[in-house]
C-alpha cells in the first residue's frame, strides 16, 4: 500500500531525510517547509498521513495540528508529531491537539513504517465509512463535530501471562482512570463479548500461548474486529512486533513500558476505536433516515419505489400473486382546520400504529407522502388484499384518536384502493395507477369504504 504523504518540518536536512525513507518504500512525498504552507497544503494536495515536526518557527507543529483537526477539508487526516524531544510531556501535547500519533527523532524506520501502514489501514476503514456517509445520506446533524466524546477513560483488556508485568501495566493505568481487564484477574476470554472493549493490549512476551495467534483471532473475530490492538514488544525480537502488525495489530510499544507513553499510546488507540465506532454508528443512522419517515417511522417513498419493483421482479419470477393497497384519510385538510396542524400530526402517527397493528410482518407499509399510504403486500392475491384493506379500515374508523395530551377526540376514517399485478408485463406506474384509481372510486363512493380494480 503505498501512500500519499505530506511531511512538514522547518529543516532541510530532516525533510529530505525522512523523504528518502518513505521514498524507499514507494510512498509519494510531499513537502512542506512552515506550517501555513502545510495548512495550505493540505488543503489543495489531499495527503492520506501527515508527517509533523513540532518544532517550528512561526506557527509551531501544536498550532497546526489544532488548526488541520479544525477544519472539516483536514480533519480526518491523521496527524503524527515528529518530536526531537525524548519528553513524554510532548507526546501528550500533541494528542491534545488532535495528533493520531507522534514519532521522536532520530525517527526509526521499523517505527515509521509500522505507523505508516497503521494509519493506511486506519484510512481504508474511515475513508469508506465517510464515503457511505457522504453519499446521499446527509442529515445535517451527521458532521464529525469536535465535541465527539472519544476522549473519556479507555476501557483497556489486557493480556500478558507474566503476573509481574501485568500488574505492574495495569496499576500505570488504573493510576489514571482507565478501565482495565486483564486476562490473569478475568475468568475468561468470554467477558471480552460482554465489555465493550476499547484496546486490546497484547504482549508479545507473553509464553504460555501464542499472541500472534490471539492476535489473528481478534481480528477475524466479529466482537473485537474493529478493536485496536496495542502490541508490548520484546526489543530483541522486532520481528514478532512485524508480524503482529502485519496481522492487524494498530501500534506497538517496547517492554519495559514506559508509563508516559503507554498512556498516550492507549489514548490515541482508543480514541481511534470509538471514532471508527461513532462513524458506523452514524452510517447506521443515516441509512435509516433515509428509507423511514420521521413522522411516523413507516418506510417513506423513496424506500417504497425501490422496494416495490423488486417484489413485483420477485412475483413475476416466482410466478406468486402480489397487491397494493393505497389508503387516503378522509377530509383530512378538516382535521387540521379544526384541531390544528400539530393534532394533524398525532393523528398521522396513530394511524401509523394502527396500520402497523392490521397488516402482516411481510407487509410493507410506507407513508407515500402527506396523508396517503402504500401498503406492499406480498404473496397476496386480490381479494386477499381486499379482506386486510377492510381490516385496516374498520381499525382506523372504530374508535376515535386522541389527540394533545388527550384533550380533544377526532373521529377518522380512511378510503383505500387495492390493486394487484397483472402478469409479468405489468409496471409499477401501472400497478400504483390501478391502486390510486381505485382509491378515486371509494372516494367517489362516499369514503370511509374500500375498493379494488379487478385483475
Ligand atoms: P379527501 O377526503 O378528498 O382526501 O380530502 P382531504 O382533505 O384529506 O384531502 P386534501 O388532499 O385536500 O388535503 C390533504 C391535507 O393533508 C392538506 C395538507 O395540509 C394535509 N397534510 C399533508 N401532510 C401533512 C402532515 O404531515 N401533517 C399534517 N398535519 N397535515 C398534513
Ligand atoms: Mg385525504
Ligand atoms: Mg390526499
Amino acid at each position: 500500500m503505498s501512500a500519499r504523504i505530506l511531511i512538514v518540518d522547518d529543516i532541510e536536512a530532516n525533510r529530505r531525510l525522512l523523504q528518502a525513507k518513505l521514498e524507499a518504500q514507494y510512498h509519494s512525498v510531499i513537502l512542506a517547509s512552515s506550517g501555513p504552507q502545510a495548512l495550505e497544503m493540505a488543503q489543495t494536495h489531499d495527503p492520506e498521513i501527515i508527517l509533523l515536526d513540532v518544532m517550528m518557527p512561526g506557527m509551531d507543529g501544536y498550532e497546526v495540528c489544532r488548526r488541520l483537526k479544525a477544519d472539516p477539508v483536514t480533519a480526518h487526516i491523521p496527524v503524527v508529531m515528529v518530536t526531537a524531544l525524548s519528553d513524554t510531556e510532548d507526546r501528550v501535547r500533541g494528542l491534545d491537539a488532535g495528533a493520531e500519533d507522534f514519532l521522536t527523532k532520530p525517527v526509526d524506520d521499523f517505527l515509521l513504517n509500522s505507523r505508516v501502514n497503521t494509519l493506511m489501514r486506519y484510512n481504508a476503514v474511515t475513508s469508506e465509512l465517510r464515503k457511505r456517509e457522504a453519499s446521499g445520506l446527509k442529515t445535517g446533524a451527521m458532521e464529525i463535530g469536535a465535541g465527539d466524546e472519544t476522549d473519556g477513560p479507555a476501557r483497556v483488556f489486557l493480556i500478558d501471562d507474566n503476573p509481574r508485568t501485568s500488574a505492574r501495566v495495569a496499576t500505570m493505568l488504573r493510576e489514571n482512570g482507565h478501565k482495565v481487564m486483564t486476562l490473569l484477574e478475568s475468568a475468561n476470554m468470554g467477558d471480552l463479548a460482554q465489555e465493550r472493549t476499547d484496546v486490546l493490549l497484547v504482549s508479545l512476551l507473553s509464553k504460555s500461548f501464542d499472541p500472534l495467534k490471539l492476535c489473528a483471532h481478534f481480528k477475524t473475530n466479529d466482537v473485537t474486529r474493529a478493536v485496536s490492538i496495542l502490541l508490548i514488544c520484546d526489543p530483541l525480537d522486532r520481528a514478532k512486533a512485524v508480524k503482529g502488525m502485519e496481522i492487524g495489530a494498530s501500534d506497538t510499544i517496547m517492554a519495559p513500558v514506559d508509563a508516559p507513553e503507554l498512556l498516550a499510546r492507549v489514548r490515541a488507540q482508543a480514541r481511534r476505536t470509538r471514532y471508527v465506532e461513532i462513524l458506523r454508528e452514524r452510517v447506521d443512522r443515516g441509512l435509516e433516515l433515509s428509507v423511514i419517515d420521521q413522522l411516523t417511522g413507516l418506510f417513506n417513498r423513496r424506500y417504497m419505489t425501490s422496494q416495490l419493483q423488486q417484489y413485483m421482479q420477485r412475483a413475476v419470477m416466482g410466478g406468486k400473486p402480489l397487491s397494493v393497497m393505497m389508503l387516503d384519510i378522509d377530509h383530512f385538510k378538516l382535521i387540521n382546520d379544526t384541531h390544528g396542524h400539530q393534532a394533524g400530526d398525532e393523528v398521522l402517527q396513530e394511524l401509523a400504529d394502527r396500520l402497523r397493528q392490521n397488516i402482516r410482518q411481510v407487509d410493507v407499509a410506507c407513508r407515500q407522502g402527506g396523508e396517503e399510504f402504500l401498503v406492499i403486500l406480498p404473496e397476496t392475491p386480490g381479494e386477499q388484499a381486499f379482506a386486510a384493506a377492510e381490516r385496516v379500515r374498520k381499525a382506523i374508523a372504530a374508535g376515535v384518536f386522541s389527540v394533545l395530551r388527550d384533550t380533544q377526540q377526532v373521529s377518522v376514517t380512511v378510503s383505500a384502493g387495492v390493486a394487484s399485478l397483472q402478469g409479468p408485463n405489468d409496471t409499477m406506474a401501472e400497478l400504483i395507477a390501478r391502486a390510486d384509481a381505485a382509491l378515486y372510486q371509494a372516494k367517489a363512493a362516499g369514503r370511509n369504504c374500500v375498493q379494488s380494480i379487478a385483475a
